[in-house]
């Protein structure tokens, strides 16, 4: 395609970004189409009273020496200075406080707190993990099919081959048969947020390596994770590319040969024969004017409540870790407030606070049907004040002192889906389940010709690491080189 047709992005989060910057500097005629006034998606940021908040994703990984974020900025010429931070989060159980390592002190900590009979576990767990890493850093195209056959046959070594033999196992049988509640607790709460799904589901090898992040890498960017999409933003328009703003396509126009058109929401129809959709694939047979099938096999399954929580000077201590995960009550189901993730801006950092203090965002998991069901019911602003309450409980646990923002705004499916257009305000893609992830994920590849998918429903599935392999897989499949 590059070279001979331009090439037309639907969606500037971190994905449509980073397929547009590599087939841009591979010489295409790039333009990418975004909803909203700035870039970034889940992974954007928004200001509010000298505070800016990382609106989702708050948690930065990738940037390590084989990392795909690092990678691609290094193929782009982009510089973007990303700061190793470790511990990499507090994860806060009903009856321990777990210091999520990524260096050796991991073993003295795990050991302290889930004991010598859980080694076998984690020591388990961290050899999967490192056999995926290597594959993942050969840039994996999945599931296989023709055409990506020849490039995994050139990537895959002996050692990966017990990765084939997991697929359809879970994560769970791994676990020692009489695990301790508290391991439990701790493997379901962390998995919840790296494959949205709890350890019985999980996918084995998937879950391995979501287990795996701190020891991979965690960063910080002084301007929170959605300095990843702006430098992108920049690096499409530095090869020549185009980014409209305040832009939505309402249609993708698809005959038997392929794509034909694009359809704005204003009624501008601009032909296109190579497309590239970085939203979710409910959205894109939306587009196509194709129902979602009832039982589509990578359905979205969550969506987000979160609260931005700005906090004057003195309140956090310089040395606070700046991730925290929080489960209250480990007998009761996860998301809905019983856990929440809380992310704080670093000491100092005046991008994200103005005039000092702290900007933090604070997420919990929520089932969007019953966001739904209470608008429908009249009950929404009762709903809302509950679950700002439960965020307010969880910044408050996360630091250990009680709290009195000078901002505090809440986001509710509704956000997501007004600010992002997002299916029903859903966000964290497909969960990585064994019947959803690697082998059996969804294709980046499409049924019409021209079209291609990326983004959180694709393979490999969420997070900004994820969805920028899905990038690179869309790009390739359009004549771009690989980073
Ligand atoms: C609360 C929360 C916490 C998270 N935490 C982390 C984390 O700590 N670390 C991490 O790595 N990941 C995290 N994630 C996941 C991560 O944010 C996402 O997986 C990733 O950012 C998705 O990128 P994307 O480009 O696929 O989709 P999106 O970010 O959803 O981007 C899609 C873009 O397309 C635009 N768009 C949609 N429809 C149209 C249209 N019709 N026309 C024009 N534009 C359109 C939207 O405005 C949006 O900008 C989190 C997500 C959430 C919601």
């Amino acid at each position: 395609m590059i070279g001979s047709d331009d090439v037309h992005v639907i969606g500037g989060g971190v994905a449509g970004l980073t397929a547009a910057a590599l087939l841009a500097r591979d010489g295409a005629r790039v333009t990418l189409y975004e909803h909203h006034n700035v870039p970034g998606g889940c992974a954007a940021f928004y200001q509010r009273d000298g505070y800016r908040f990382d609106v989702g994703a708050t948690v930065v990984n990738g940037f390590g020496a084989r990392g795909i974020h690092r990678r691609v900025f290094d193929a782009l010429g982009v510089e973007l200075d990303a700061q190793p931070v470790d511990p990499a989060m507090v994860v806060h159980l009903p009856d321990a406080r777990v210091t999520r390592y990524g260096d050796e002190r991991w073993l003295a900590e795990r050991r302290a707190i889930f004991g010598d009979a859980a080694e076998p576990f984690w020591r388990a767990q961290e050899r999967i993990a490192d056999r995926v890493w290597s594959f993942a850093a050969g840039l994996p195209v999945l599931p296989v099919d023709l055409p990506s056959a020849l490039h995994l046959a050139r990537i895959f070594r002996p050692e990966h081959l017990p990765l084939l033999a997991m697929q359809g196992r879970s994560i769970a049988s791994l676990l020692p048969r009489d695990a301790s509640r508290r391991l439990r607790a701790f493997v379901d709460v962390q998995l919840l947020i790296t494959a949205q799904a709890r350890a019985h589901d999980v996918d084995l090898a998937f879950g391995a390596t979501a287990l795996d992040i701190a020891r991979e890498g965690t960063y910080h960017l002084a301007g929170g994770i959605s300095d990843i999409a702006t430098a992108l933003a920049r690096a499409v328009r530095r090869h020549g590319g185009r980014i409209r703003y305040n832009t939505d396509v309402a249609r993708i126009h698809a005959r038997r040969a392929g794509v034909e058109a694009i359809e704005l929401r204003d009624g501008e129809r601009i032909p296109a024969r190579a497309v590239v959709a970085a939203i979710p694939y409910e959205n894109v047979l939306a587009m196509l004017g194709r129902a979602v099938p009832p039982r589509l096999r990578t359905r979205q399954r969550w969506g987000a409540v979160t609260a931005y929580v700005g906090v004057p000077d003195g309140v956090v201590p310089d040395d606070a870790v700046l991730h925290h995960q929080l489960v209250f009550d480990d007998a009761q189901p996860l998301g809905e407030g019983n856990s929440a993730f809380v992310s704080i801006s670093g000491a100092g950092d005046r991008v994200r606070a103005r005039g000092g203090g702290r900007a933090i965002t604070v997420s919990t998991h929520t089932d969007v049907n019953a966001w739904e069901d209470a608008r429908a019911a009249g009950t929404l602003e009762t709903r809302k004040r509950a679950y700002a309450q439960r965020m307010r409980q969880a910044v408050e646990r996360a630091l250990g002192t009680r709290v009195d923002p000078v901002v505090f705004e809440l986001g509710t499916p509704f956000t997501f889906e007004r600010y992002t257009l997002r299916h029903r305000g859903m966000v964290g893609g497909t969960p990585q389940t064994t019947t959803s992830a690697n082998l059996r994920a969804r294709s980046h590849r499409t049924d019409v010709r021209g079209l291609v998918l990326c983004g959180d429903t694709a393979f490999p599935g969420q997070s900004t690491v994820g969805v920028t392999l899905s990038a690179i897989n869309a790009a390739r499949a359009l004549g771009a080189a690989t980073v």
